[in-house]
């Protein structure tokens, strides 16, 4: 969540910042902003709404200087407006600050710096940190070290860069939880709290660690520790191998649609060089685990938020399925604060798209914590919670820029099949069962381009019941976890409310709400419950409720009102091929009631906040 984007150097910062902050913006778009040295003071220009709306804003585009920086803001602390938004500076004009993450004591701060007469001027709780660190100045000449005293009173998360204006010759950036990388270039820094607003610019990166703080200058930048007694830390620059393609439109309308079109390509990059048809079996050397710890686990949780965790739920069915160990999935924002019982020898799975998700990386450190081992399933290479665990299984979706989540969803889950086909190939699963599930894999990219070649009649349907208050979205068994991910789409991208329930519990309350203006999606699965799921339909139809089948299954058209038909690879893996149906109804609903399906309402990518 929030862009922060940095620059010294030999170019005209501001066009390099407001192009920054608009490849940023699915992080957070309440109100943008950005400060720039001048003559000793500080330039700052910032404003409610999207980056656009701050180009266009008097002077911005036209200011000129070679160092500034700026930010897109997803509020914590104080609504949506001009005085919140970041940056945010000292009484004097000097110091300027953009901040992502949480001041857990700001009202603390905020009390004392208005006792000792100090103005505040937003409802934020990053204003005061400018306020500290420009008293710091009054007994140190480093920026830096102003900035690492002055943090020694900041309970919370921050990535936080700062610009001296009596200094415009460097910045300085530090971080606790929230995500900072620094691009390097011929001559000239940049800053940016994700790596797409650095690959047009260079591919050579260094990913900050928490506890660090970096001094950039046009020629270099050095690190240290944060620490009350600071030790320089040696940052070598990796280079990403991510192109300025990877993060552009390509032609389609928006970011959503191009990445569920990309499906099919992305779950071909996850299963290169991972399939193993002499053993029948999955290579995911990124576990660093020997098939004698693989026999070793007693049970498996994935954890995750949104729909990282309904993709665990589905992760968990698959390696009971084919390993036979039990496995569950819990949201990672619960977890980590229900003090949990850490089983030595399970193993745990954390799933992050970003790789950066606060509560999971939390859930992360407080197994690691108890002795628990825990592997990541993440889709950013050099992301936090990658580094936190060490080993996992990297998901190679490519990136995703839109807020929901589909591309990366879709990996996580033939992640996770071979992550079971591999547990099971260590214990019972035949070596004929391992192989059909090796070849239902392979399937699956051509059965996604035959779904998404579909999507006219799908969007047909969306337009039909775009306009309904409500909609249930009811599965079992296999189909739960894809009916829950189908209600969050719709939530997400369109505001149309719905509610996912199992098709067993049912009539045990929620049937009394059917009636003529509630429509169902019922995901109908061929499996063995075909029967049950065709019993639940009925009961739906004897209601008056109108039914949207989304089946695999041989069923006559008449089943339903609607029918959306999905191709069939292996029982195990068609709940995420009937997942992506689901995500053309939930994005065509949103396009039928003009919603910006990239940027969601309230919603952000990247959640580095609690
Ligand atoms: N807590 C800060 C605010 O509400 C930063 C939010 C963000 O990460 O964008 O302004």
């Amino acid at each position: 969540m929030c862009g922060i984007v940095g620059y010294v150097g030999h170019r005209q910062a501001v066009p390099v910042l407001l192009e920054g902050l608009h490849r940023l913006e699915y992080r957070g778009y309440d109100s943008a902003g950005l400060a720039l040295p001048y003559r000793g003071k500080l330039r700052v220009r910032k404003t409610q709404g999207r980056v656009k709306d701050l180009r266009d804003k008097g002077d911005t585009a036209t200011l000129p200087g070679n160092v500034g920086i700026a930010h897109t803001r997803w509020a914590t602390h104080g609504e949506p407006s001009d005085a919140n938004a970041h940056p945010h500076t000292d009484t004097s004009s000097r110091i300027a600050v953009v901040h992502n993450g949480i001041v857990e004591n700001a009202e603390q701060l905020r009390s004392e710096l208005t006792a000792l007469g100090v103005q505040l001027v937003s409802d934020t709780d990053t204003e005061a940190i400018a306020h500290l660190i420009a008293a710091e100045l009054d007994a140190t000449d480093s920026l830096e070290a102003a900035v690492r005293t002055a943090l020694h009173r900041v309970q919370g998360t921050y990535g936080l860069l700062v610009l001296d204006a009596r200094r415009p010759d460097e910045l300085v950036v530090a971080r606790n939880g929230s995500p900072i990388v620094l691009g390097v270039g011929d001559g000239e820094m940049f800053i940016a709290s994700d790596v797409a607003a650095l690959v047009h610019h260079t591919q050579r990166v260094v990913f900050l660690d928490d506890g660090e703080i970096a001094t950039l200058r046009a020629d270099g930048f050095r690190t240290s520790t944060l620490g009350a007694e600071p030790e320089q830390t040696d940052k070598v620059p990796t280079t990403i191998d991510m192109a300025a393609e990877d993060y552009a439109l390509g032609g389609y309308p928006d970011f959503m649609r191009k990445e569920i079109a990309e499906q099919s390509e992305a779950v071909r990059r996850a299963l290169r060089g991972r399939l193993d048809d002499r053993f029948a079996t999955a290579r995911l050397g990124g576990l660093n685990m020997d098939a004698r710890e693989l026999r070793g686990i007693s049970k498996v949780v994935f954890l995750g938020c949104g729909s990282a965790y309904y993709a665990g739920q589905l992760g968990a069915q698959l390696v009971e399925e084919l390993a036979r160990i039990p496995a569950t999935a819990e949201p990672a924002s619960e977890f980590r604060y229900r003090n949990p019982v850490v089983d030595p020898d399970a193993l745990y799975v954390a799933i992050s798209q970003s790789g950066e998700t606060l509560d999971t990386l939390a859930a992360v450190q407080e197994l690691q914590r108890k002795g628990g081992r825990v592997i990541g399933a993440v889709n950013a290479v050099g992301s936090a919670i990658a580094r936190q665990c060490g080993a996992g299984v990297f998901l190679h979706a490519g990136p995703e820029i839109s807020v929901a989540s589909t591309k990366a969803l879709t990996n996580m889950t033939v992640s996770f099949t071979m992550l079971a086909l591999l547990l099971g190939r260590v214990r019972d699963l035949s070596a004929a069962d391992g192989q059909r599930i090796v070849d239902g894999l392979r399937a699956v990219p051509d059965a996604i381009d035959q779904l998404i070649g579909d999507e006219a009649a799908i969007a047909e349907i969306a337009q039909r019941y775009a306009k309904a208050r409500s909609m249930f979205f009811i599965g079992r068994v296999r189909a739960w976890p894809v009916a829950r991910e189908g209600a969050q789409k719709l939530k997400e991208v369109s505001y149309v409310h719905a509610e996912a329930y199992q098709a067993s519990e049912l009539k045990h309350g929620p049937l009394a709400l059917i009636d003529p203006e509630m429509p169902s999606v019922v995901i109908v699965p061929d499996d063995e419950l075909l029967a049950k799921n065709i019993n639940t339909i009925e009961q739906i139809k004897a209601r008056g409720g109108p039914v949207i089948a989304v089946t695999n299954a041989d069923l006559p058209d008449s089943i339903a009102d609607d029918v959306i038909r999905v191709p069939k690879v292996a029982p195990e893996l068609d709940p995420m091929l009937l997942t992506i149906p689901l995500q053309l109804l939930a994005y065509h609903c949103a396009l039928a009631l003009g919603r910006d399906v990239d940027k969601p309402r309230n919603l952000a990518k990247s959640v580095t906040v609690e």
